[in-house]
């Protein structure tokens, strides 16, 4: 059946189902999750525009842009559409009894270097359909643009899946056109973009660059979820996120991985696996110690502080939104107990884990 507009605006599903995504905020920051990279029937994508609003709903996203193909545009004998800000309208015109941020991007599509683009937070997408590579930079920063590098690590044109800067990337980076870089786009995750990202001071992005159906694409009903990003915002609005991005707070979020500077993750880590309960057990020097995950994403931890557990081996995992108790042979009984772990699923860096403390006080 058919709802009437007012029957649909009565349903706000955000917020409500399981599936939502869910990362604490830090302190002095609220965590907003976003997903910057997707596309519509308007260029390569294979719906309408409210469904792209439904889905991040569903999702419990903070902000999404549709970054349409500026160049690219296959569905335009079927739809012909002169104004390449239409997607956005329309995205807009769904949200509108919502609380969800539409912010207006597109996506510049050209070949190596500089590859695909986006261009988001920018006034009118009309006025980017620029030949030169390095003018359509230019135009979109005319316009405020927020502009991040898409798959630097895209098979179709890094054919070892290997991504690299070009002197094309560098001068876009050293003139302020370029700002950010995917790590993480739809299935893939590129530890050279990583290295790029930290090397150039870039914002680490993560985004689906979905094309299809959010559901179908990351399996959403067996418990998976789209890539995202998490930003460190000062407030849930369009001018908190565009700050938080340009000064690189930015955590992308892959399967159960989160990846991003330690500056931000360790604080993001230990808001969401906090230590809920401590006891000892009967009358034994093992104590028992409650983690609970406040968060979407599976934690897997290497115990490498100085006490061994009982009930684990060194590596144990805190499921999404769940809690895992963990045995400790301190030894004797004590009022502060310290536990460390490295984190398998943070990185960092490369190869890189970040290892935290967390402190446990018995009664
Ligand atoms: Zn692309
Ligand atoms: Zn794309």
């Amino acid at each position: 059946m058919v709802l009437t507009g007012l029957q649909s605006q009565a349903q706000d599903h955000s917020h409500r189902l399981a599936r939502a995504l869910k990362f604490p905020d830090v302190p002095g920051y609220k965590t907003l999750k976003c997903d910057l990279h997707q596309h519509t029937v308007f260029s390569d994508g294979s719906v309408w525009p409210d469904i792209r609003v439904m889905e991040a709903l569903m999702d419990g996203l903070d902000a999404i842009s549709l970054t349409e193909h500026l160049e690219y545009q296959p569905h335009k004998q079927d739809i012909p559409h002169p104004d390449r800000n239409r997607s956005y309208e329309l995205a807009i015109k769904e949200a509108k009894n919502h609380d969800l941020l539409i912010i207006r991007g597109s996506e510049i599509t050209r070949k190596m270097p500089p590859g695909h683009n986006n261009a988001i937070f920018i006034q009118d997408a009309n006025k980017l359909l620029v030949d030169d590579s390095i003018g359509v930079f230019r135009a979109a920063r005319e316009q405020g643009s927020f502009t991040f590098w898409n798959h630097p690590h895209w098979v179709a044109q890094r054919k070892d899946g290997v991504a690299r800067l070009t002197d094309m990337h560098r001068y876009l980076i050293k003139e302020n056109l370029l700002h950010g870089i995917e790590v993480v786009n739809e299935h893939t995750y590129s530890d050279e973009a990583l290295q790029i990202a930290l090397d150039h001071n870039l914002a680490i992005m993560g985004t689906s660059d979905i094309h299809k159906l959010i559901d179908w694409e990351y399996n959403v009903p067996k418990g998976g979820h789209r890539p995202i990003t998490l930003v460190l915002a000062t407030d849930r609005s369009q001018e908190a996120l565009k700050e938080g991005l340009m000064q690189r707070r930015s955590i992308a979020v892959f399967n159960d991985f989160l990846i991003g500077r330690a500056a931000h993750l360790n604080p993001l880590i230990q808001a969401c696996l906090t230590i809920t309960k401590t006891a000892w057990q009967g009358n034994s020097d093992v104590l028992n110690v409650t983690f609970t995950n406040n968060s979407s994403c599976a934690f897997t931890l290497r115990n490498t502080g100085k006490y061994s557990l009982h009930n684990q081996t060194d590596v144990i995992t805190v499921p999404a939104n769940g809690e895992q108790v963990v045995q400790v042979k301190t030894l004797q009984r004590m009022t502060d107990v310290s536990l460390s772990f490295e984190v398998l699923n943070g990185v960092i860096a490369p190869g890189k884990h970040p290892v935290l403390t967390w402190k446990a006080t018995v009664k």
